[in-house]
């Protein structure tokens, strides 16, 4: 084996936080790996990684610049190689590993992001997703957009090929997100707002509706997203006002009157956040019914202001963050989603979200950062193929 490899990196010393964007395709060393030493880990050979929202955060430098730098300054090195929604096979195991995690070389496997602690308070009581001291895959350890990576074998999660397609394989980590935030609540029979329609929001259509869902409405502005959101199976999708430059945080009365109208004057059950705005986070309180529930995955950052308070807590509504996956619960439901092909859900992530690989796919070997910075403004996901 090759000593170097292809990789995605930030570099503290070549790229200034705040003065450079994107990533660089740099030649990086290959993970050393050791069974003896390395006993619980393995090392992968990746095929496939997805580039994610938060990619996008890191592309454009808006979010993930302290743990980048914090946890480069740790292990005392300046490369961090980018990149977290993975398909690989695994080319070498720890002596561990198959007594413990049943996994040998030659395995095909995804991976949760987060690394989990195990020893924390949450994580002893089945909360891991919140894990206290949970490290994140290409942003506080080399990440995926690279040849190799070695990973410890518990984040891992087994993947058939014979039954997902490795494209829609690579995508089932943020795809598992939508899935987490479709948990929040029994969705069976209900009437569902998604507000923001891109790549998590699509998946949350497909989700909503394989979940029972009966009527969806999707809310957004951009309409190539929009005409996707109603190929996915939105029943309707509404273009919310421009948010007023006054008070950027406002909801929009003719969305809650449009919503209300189309739900026989209640209001939806259940609204998710998924745009990103503090306007679209009041948006979804407003247009949930008497004993709703929100769940919020968009806004993430800073500080919001919620609108007429009085709404959250008269009205009994239910507000719910949403981070990362159960683990595994998640990935099980994922699978399930997946692989039941009678559902239509794999077949519409590869032909509407992932546009049949068309200028979505990107071969490692003719990456380069202008072209793929037009790639991701185009397509709300974009796959990176390193083998296979
Ligand atoms: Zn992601
Ligand atoms: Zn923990």
């Amino acid at each position: 084996m090759t000593t170097t490899m292809t990789a995605l990196t930030f570099d503290t010393k070549r790229d200034g936080w705040d003065t450079s964007t994107g990533m660089v395709k740099d030649r990086v060393a290959v993970p050393a790996f050791d069974p003896q030493t390395d006993h619980a880990s393995v090392l992968i050979k990746v095929k496939y990684a997805g580039f994610c929202g938060s990619d996008r955060g890191i592309w454009w430098r808006k979010a993930f610049g302290d743990m980048i730098q914090g946890s480069l300054a740790e292990e005392g090195k300046t490369t961090r190689v980018i990149g977290h929604e993975l398909l690989g096979e695994i080319v070498d195991v720890g002596v561990k590993v198959g007594e413990k995690y049943g996994y040998k070389a030659g395995d095909v496997v995804s991976t949760e992001s987060h690394i989990i602690c195990g020893t924390c308070h949450q994580c002893r009581v089945g909360d891991s997703h919140v894990c206290a001291k949970d490290k994140i895959i290409g942003i506080s350890l080399d990440g995926c957009f690279a040849e190799y990576l070695k990973l410890p074998a518990k984040a891992l999660w087994p993947t058939d090929l014979s039954r997902i397609r490795p494209e829609v394989a690579a995508v089932q980590e943020p795809f598992g997100n939508a899935v987490h935030a479709c948990q929040a609540t029994d969705l069976r029979g209900k009437t569902v707002a998604i507000l923001g329609c891109g790549t998590i929001g699509l998946f949350a259509v497909l989700i909503a509706r394989g979940m029972g869902a009966t009527k969806i409405i999707g809310v957004e502005v951009d309409p190539k997203h929009a005409q996707m959101a109603r190929d996915l199976g939105c029943d309707v999708v509404l273009t919310p006002q421009p948010s007023n430059p006054a008070k950027p945080h406002a909801s929009d009365p003719d969305l809650r009157a449009a919503i209300r109208e189309l739900t026989g004057g209640v209001g939806v059950d259940v609204a998710f956040e998924m745009a990103g705005f503090n306007s679209s986070m009041n948006n979804a309180i407003k247009v949930v019914r008497r004993g709703g529930h929100v769940v919020l995955f968009g806004v993430k950052n800073g500080d919001a202001v919620i609108e007429d308070v009085h709404r959250v807590v008269m009205d009994g509504i239910q507000l719910h963050g949403i981070v990362g996956r159960q683990i595994f619960g998640t990935w099980e439901i994922t699978r399930c989603l997946l692989e039941d092909r009678g559902n239509g859900i794999q077949d519409a992530i590869w032909n509407t979200i992932l546009e049949r690989g068309q200028d979505t796919i990107v071969d490692i070997g003719d990456w380069e950062k202008k072209a793929f910075e037009g790639i991701i403004s185009r397509h709300p996901k974009a796959v990176i193929r390193f083998a296979g």
